[in-house]
């Protein structure tokens, strides 16, 4: 041991340094020390400030207890302790060795502040962050013979700065983040608030389960009889406690519970106008509202105050039914005739006794109720009171009317007052009569009296007259003959003047080639012609008439001798060399001659264009509004066609792999967007888009996309609709698009799956039929009853399953583009009477008929419209009850031929009558869990039927039945 004495005050230092051999190093023992190292050692051993010296050639290292905690557990301490700096301190020497020499060399200190010095200690290389100071120590001689550090560890300090700036960075992110979504929280908002304020209904939206009122427009705070102040932000039912009373507050809660919508007509509902409440009627839509989770947070209110029309009804019902009253209870007969036919309208049990007529007659023509007047005056009084709209008033007027099989005479004082209507059109006219033929016979009888003795004196004379009188007679009889032809005439001309002057468009068409015999001039507005053609077969006259309906129609008024009745029918028409389109609510009414017999047809048009736009407008804009709605989870795209720019919002932009918000265009960014599969067809389904006549500006398809910069492919449905100008030209189109990757990818593996499965079954199913077969043969040879039966049972199970791997093996190859049509020209109804054959056959549970056509060629596919046929009788036969018809039509129309299958039984409900054709689409009810099917049978035969430029669709009524159409192009026979 050897003398450490001086050390030893260095406390805990110095304690350990007892066992610290100082003669190992290169300075030697204590003893050897210069009195500068030793002074130095004494302010480092006594200081409580963290201190450490390098000295001599070897840079032996000194430590304080200050220091220790520095060097960590199980590290340098205190092996360190008497060392040369570069063995203690490998891991930083390249770092501490220049900063050593700049020191000894310069003779200058150096200081350094947060230096990442990473050291070893407590096991590991650890991230040591220092300020510290280097100073030289002179020898004796005055050279530089070591360095005194001071230093402390401020990793501490430094890793809390560090983490500081680390927790800003984040936390502007996250502020710059919510900002954006924030924003584009409230643009979306503002879209809403938009389309709704600016809506042509009331409308209001309600959040929460409180139902606070977020929205409102103003039609909506009128409708309400409030301000918006009122209502704003609070609970509707709070705001407007009227509501509490009357069972809105379940009809609301229940639409939030469900989602179901709830919908209203006319509903009565007492609301506070001014001071009072008041009843208005109203019509309404309550609908869920969904958050991004599709949880209902609120409620979306729509609707129209119908109260004028209800109490304007009511006011003309009540009215009506105090006329009826008044009539019924008259102590004079009253009649109400109505309308040009004049038909008995009202008329009470004075009248009817008057008559001699029972109450039948009411709903009938005066000219068939009361046959007998065919020679009298009246019938013609009424039509000249009923067309100049003034009264007639006689007395003493007198009438042979029939009571009972026998004519019988009778005098009347009657009147007829026309009713008119709020134009001063005559609607109807008013019959009174009262009986006054006791009256006039009395008086009669008397004057007979005196003329009998007056005539006695007379006869002579009489007599002589007699002659003259004979000549004079076939005289007059053929000038009443003469007379007669006359008021043909006039009454034919009476006729066509009522025609022209009729305040409705009117026209009387002649004869099979319905000649245009007389038209009026509104009539000649509505067709947009003069009346040149008059005179002319109406196909000429209205040549633009060819391929719409109405031609046809009239013929079949013709055939049978009913009117036909159209309403809100589309109607295009030339005017001045442009086909413009409009709306018409119109009869054709058959006149029939005395054999009854149709000679002419009268048409009535009545021009109803604007109720209709008005409306479709109406439904232009709540479809608008649905859109807005779902607008969080949609893209939206807006097509400006006048000026040709595009409008994507950023979703969209998104959808086509675009981060830009550069603007955008159709070639450019759209369609060069598109797959390349994919980018004709739906090139063209916009162009048919665009075009009214094609597809009502209606538009929904499924394309995929490769994103522009990330080049991913995405699948998209996208629905949208084109808005047209007065002249059907397109110049908007918008619409929104959804992303539908996932269940198309899903979809595809799926088919993938069941194409597989179906190819693989198809093989031993083949076999399996073969053997069947073979045994079926043989068990009937053998006459074995038990076989032959069990073996006919399998046979169609067999069958079954291999018709139904079939459609899986055909929706594939549809799918993948593989399926070929095989035309040739054939019959098609020889074809619908075989399918129907073999159906029977196989189904005998239901009775089917045929109501055959005119036979007709087609040029089509023979296999696959036979497969359409069954399908849809099998399905006729599968979702109807046994012993109910089944009827097939054949109808030609036109250039086309049409078949069709009607069956009596479940029929479908309008939602799903929709979604019927997609694929694996079945109606879920109890009834048909039991029926076999995969949904693909009536998906096969409309793309089977679209292939061949034909269309399907149904028409059916829910609990009544159904009737499925198609039509095929008839075959020119050029092909
Ligand atoms: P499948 O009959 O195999 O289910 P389809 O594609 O032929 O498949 O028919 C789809 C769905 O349409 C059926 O599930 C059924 O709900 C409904 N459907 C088809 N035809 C009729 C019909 N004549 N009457 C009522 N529903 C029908």
């Amino acid at each position: 041991m050897h003398d450490n004495k001086f050390l030893e005050r260095g406390g805990e230092m110095g304690k350990l340094t007892r066992s610290f051999n100082w003669q190992e190093t290169k300075l030697g023992g204590p003893e050897t020390w210069p009195q500068s190292l030793k002074t130095t050692l004494s302010i480092i051993l006594n200081s409580s400030f963290p201190m450490f010296l390098f000295w001599g050639a070897d840079l032996i290292c000194f430590y304080n207890d200050a220091y220790r905690p520095s060097l960590g557990n199980n590290g340098k301490h205190p092996s360190i302790l008497g060392m040369p700096a570069a063995e203690a301190w490998p891991e930083i020497w390249h770092i501490i060795k220049p900063l050593i020499d700049q020191v000894l060399a310069g003779g200058e200190a150096t200081w350094s502040e947060d230096q990442l010095i990473p050291i070893y200690r407590n096991g590991k290389i650890e991230d040591v962050y220092w300020t510290f100071s280097f100073s030289p120590v002179s020898d004796e001689s005055g050279s530089p013979a070591g360095v005194f550090v001071t230093c402390t560890e401020t990793t501490g300090k430094v890793v809390a700065y560090q983490q500081l700036e680390e927790n800003n960075r984040q936390l502007a992110l996250a502020v710059e983040a919510e900002m954006l979504a924030q924003k584009k929280i409230k643009e979306n908002e503002r879209n809403l608030h938009l389309v709704i304020l600016q809506a042509p209904v009331a409308i209001a939206i309600f959040r929460g389960a409180d139902y606070v009122v977020e929205i409102v427009n103003p039609l909506a705070l009128e409708l309400w009889g409030r301000k918006a102040q009122d209502v704003l932000n609070r609970p509707i039912l709070d705001a407007m406690p009227e509501l509490r009373e009357q069972g809105i507050k379940s009809l609301l809660d229940q639409v939030y519970e469900t989602g179901e919508p709830f919908s209203a007509i006319e509903l009565p509902v007492q609301l506070l106008r001014g001071k009072q409440l008041e009843t208005a009627y109203i019509n309404f839509v309550y609908e869920a509202l969904y958050d991004s989770d599709g949880k209902i947070n609120g409620l979306i209110t729509i609707g129209i105050d119908v109260t004028q029309q209800v109490l304007a009804r009511k006011k003309i019902e009540e009215s009506e039914s105090r006329f009826r009253a008044m009539v019924k209870h008259a102590p004079v007969a009253i009649a109400v005739i109505k309308g040009a036919d004049l038909i008995f309208e009202l008329i009470n049990d004075e009248m009817l006794k008057l008559l001699g007529k029972p109450s039948s007659i009411i709903g009938k023509p005066y000219a068939s109720a009361l046959p007998e007047m065919q020679s009298q005056p009246y019938l013609k009084r009424l039509e000249e009171v009923y067309t100049s709209g003034i009264a007639h008033r006689e007395n003493e007027a007198f009438a042979l009317l029939e009571h009972d099989g026998r004519l019988i005479e009778g005098y009347y004082n009657y009147i007829y007052q026309p009713v008119k209507d709020d134009d001063g059109a005559t609607i109807a006219v008013m019959a009174v009569a009262i009986d006054v033929t006791m009256q006039v016979k009395a008086r009669q009888r008397e004057r007979e009296l005196n003329e009998q003795l007056t005539s006695m004196n007379n006869e002579l004379n009489t007599t002589n007259e007699e002659l003259i009188q004979t000549n004079e007679e076939i005289y007059q009889s053929q000038e009443s003959l003469l007379q007669l032809n006359d008021t043909l005439t006039e009454s034919e001309a009476r006729f066509r003047s009522i025609v022209r002057q009729a305040p409705v468009a009117m026209s009387i068409l002649e004869g099979r080639n319905l000649i245009v015999a007389t038209v009026n001039d509104m009539m000649l507005d509505v067709w947009g012609k003069t009346d040149w053609i008059v005179g002319l077969p109406l196909a000429m006259a209205l040549p633009e008439l060819a391929g719409q309906p109405f031609l046809q129609i009239l013929d079949d008024v013709y055939t049978s001798g009913k009117a036909y009745y159209g309403t809100e029918a589309k109607v295009t028409i030339e005017h001045n060399g442009e086909l413009k389109d409009a709306y018409f609510n119109f009869v054709y009414y058959p006149l029939k001659d005395n054999d009854k017999v149709t000679d002419f047809i009268m048409v009535v048009a009545n021009d109803v264009t604007e109720q209709v736009l008005a409306r479709h407008d109406i439904q232009e804009a709540e479809e608008h509004l649905r859109m807005a709605t779902l607008a969080a989870e949609l893209g939206t795209f807006d097509m400006d066609l006048v000026n040709g720019t595009l409008d994507w919002d950023s979703r969209c932009r998104l959808l086509f792999g675009i981060s830009h918000s550069d603007p955008v265009t159709y070639e450019k960014d759209f369609l060069q967007g598109l797959h390349p599969d994919d980018r004709e067809r739906i090139d063209k389904i916009i162009s048919d888009a665009f075009v009214k006549e094609i597809s009502n500006g209606d538009y929904d398809v499924e394309y995929r996309t490769v994103g522009a910069e990330d080049k991913k492919q995405r699948w998209i449905r996208a629905k949208g609709k084109v808005m047209f100008n007065d002249d059907d030209k397109p110049v908007r189109f918008i619409g929104s698009v959804l992303e539908i990757t996932n269940q198309k990818e899903n979809e595809l593996r799926k088919n993938d799956f069941i194409g597989m499965v179906s190819h693989e079954l198809k093989t031993p199913l083949t076999s399996l039929k073969g053997y069947v077969q073979m045994l079926h043969i043989k068990a009937k040879k053998q006459e074995d009853d038990f076989a032959i039966n069990a073996l006919g049972k399998v046979e169609t199970q067999v069958n079954k399953m291999s018709a139904m791997i079939n459609g899986f093996l055909n929706v594939t190859r549809l799918e993948s583009g593989k399926i070929y049509l095989n035309e040739q020209e054939f019959k098609l109804e020889s074809l619908v009477q075989e399918v129907i054959e073999e159906t029977m056959l196989t189904s005998a549970s239901h009775d089917i008929s045929l109501v055959p056509c005119d036979s007709v060629m087609v040029y089509a596919d023979m296999d696959k419209i036979e497969h359409v046929i069954s399908n849809l009788l099998s399905n006729a036969v599968k979702y109807s009850p046994r012993g109910t018809p089944i009827t097939v039509k054949c109808e030609v129309m036109g250039n086309e031929v049409q078949v069709s299958v009607s069956d009596e039984g479940a029929g479908i409900k309008p939602n799903d009558i929709e979604r019927l054709f997609e694929r694996y689409y079945r109606v879920e009810t109890t009834e048909s869990k039991h029926i076999s099917g995969f949904g693909i049978g009536l998906y096969l035969s409309a793309e089977i039927i679209q292939r061949h430029n034909g269309k399907i669709w149904v028409k059916s009524e829910f609990g009544k039945g159904s009737t499925f159409y198609f039509t095929l192009p008839i075959a020119t026979g050029k092909q």
